[in-house]
């Protein structure tokens, strides 16, 4: 196939893309991957910034998950979930059970980030409702917010670049107003903090008590919505607020979980047990699509009857808990115990966040850099100074991770961000290439 452009050439409809944007950049065709690197039928390679949306941790083609799943695939690939167990699922749930914060005890599957988000979400209601409180089934979640694009997700997203052209198959949830750190509007620093912004969920809460099902929140990082960070006195301030409210915690990890704020998942670092844990993303290293919902025995005893009608959760995807999927999940967590993959991350977590300073820290057009852990991300502003935003119509962001794909980076924006998220096993001397790209570009676009 050569490069087709015109809208009857596009017979595949791209996820997140304005498909018209193709007429001029045809999809690039990416033909292989090998550790951080993309590369193109051309044979061009490309460091991939954003670890495929977030989920490679050890590399494309990673040799022990590649031997991993072909082990389990020339075993079983699949069999239906209900009624049956498989060696992959069972040694998946203890080494989960064994890294997750205590308190959790149950692994429910599904497949998808928002699948796993959708099933806490019901799960967190149908649990009160056998308990005989059928009136919780509200949630709360923060402004910029962001836990998928299915319906009952979509309901707790807090970025209307998503859910608002949605709004009428969507039922609205509770919004209150987050941390917004990199300009705190009580004069805190992220050392300082006590989370002095708490005020207005903690109105909501009191004002929802009664019919509460649960709080949902991004522990540390809030990534499609801007990355905004938060430091850990919110999450547990969040958790101690829950508990008085008597309303479940639900901890969306599925983009911080598995290493990505320098801990195994945010929650640790603010010593906090969620009621429901969702987990996705790097749970496969990014080899195949794999969720998870962690939670308690409270919760789980709240289904446990002689019955199914009566009280089972009744929720399932024809792919949960996938043995190809929980294989490759294995041998991930298999890696992170054997290599001490959190502890090996720290120089290079700390190099990543120095290098995109020293590249960009008083840019003259750099508002902000943020970073927690490998997340770093550097917002773009016509005029940092004056608070003047780009004209969106210039695409600024758009055309620098164009300017980045030509120099050998796969570094894609979020609107006029761009930020730095790469595999695990990216060297020092990968990260200042790659930061270098990434300088260059914005000064191809902006110098
Ligand atoms: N929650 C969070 C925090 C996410 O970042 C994402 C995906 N970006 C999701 C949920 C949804 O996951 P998926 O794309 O697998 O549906």
């Amino acid at each position: 196939m050569s490069h087709v452009v015109g809208k009857e050439a596009m017979r595949i409809w791209h996820p997140c893309t304005q498909m018209k944007d193709h007429e001029n950049y045809p999809p690039v065709f990416i033909d292989r991957g090998q550790g951080i690197y993309l590369y193109d039928r051309e044979g061009r390679a490309y460091i991939d910034a954003i670890s495929s949306w977030w989920v490679n941790l050890f590399g494309h083609a990673n040799p022990r998950i590649t031997r991993a799943v072909g082990e389990q695939l020339a075993r079983l690939e699949h069999v239906i979930f209900a009624g049956c167990t498989h060696g992959p699922a069972e040694e998946l749930a203890t080494r989960l059970l064994a890294v997750v914060p205590a308190g959790l005890s149950r692994v429910f599957f599904a497949d998808n980030g928002s699948c796993a988000v959708e099933a806490a979400l019901k799960m967190s209601h149908a649990s009160w409702r056998n308990l005989g409180h059928p009136e919780k089934c509200r949630f709360i979640y923060l402004t910029n917010g962001y836990h998928g694009e299915t319906a009952g997700a979509l309901g707790v997203c807090g970025d209307a670049l998503y859910a608002a052209p949605f709004a009428p198959l969507v039922v609205p949830q509770i919004e209150v107003a987050g941390p917004v750190c990199h300009a705190c509007p009580c004069g805190k620093t992220r050392q300082t903090c006590q989370a002095e912004c708490f005020g207005p969920m903690q109105a909501a809460i009191e004002a929802n008590a009664e019919v509460l099902s649960g709080i949902i929140i991004e522990p540390l990082v809030q990534c499609a919505g801007n990355f905004h960070m938060h430091p850990p006195a919110y999450l547990s301030r969040l958790r101690r607020a829950a508990t008085a409210a008597g309303c479940h915690l639900i901890a969306d990890e599925i983009a911080v979980g598995f290493g990505r704020t320098g801990t195994m998942f945010a929650c640790e670092q603010a010593d906090v047990s969620p009621d429901f844990l969702c987990l996705s993303k790097g749970i496969t290293s990014g080899t195949l699509p794999l969720s998870c919902v962690l939670t308690t025995d409270a919760v789980f005893d709240a289904f446990y009857h002689d019955y199914a009608e009566d009280k089972a959760f009744l929720h399932s995807h024809s792919y949960t808990g996938n043995p190809l999927a929980c294989a490759a999940a294995c041998e991930t967590l298999r890696i992170f115990e054997e290599d001490d993959v959190i502890a090996a991350n720290k120089p290079k977590i700390a190099h990543l966040q120095a290098a995109v300073r020293e590249r960009f820290a008083g840019h003259r057009h750099v508002s902000d850099i943020r970073s927690t852990g490998w997340i770093t991300a550097v917002s773009l502003a016509a005029d940092p100074e004056k608070g003047t935003a780009f004209d969106g119509r210039e695409r600024t962001g758009f055309r620098i991770y164009r300017e980045a794909i030509k120099r050998g980076a796969w570094l894609r924006n979020l609107g006029d961000m761009i930020y730095f998220m790469p595999p695990y096993v990216i060297t020092l001397e990968e990260i200042d290439k790659l930061t270098d790209i990434a300088f260059d570009a914005v000064e191809a676009v902006l110098g």
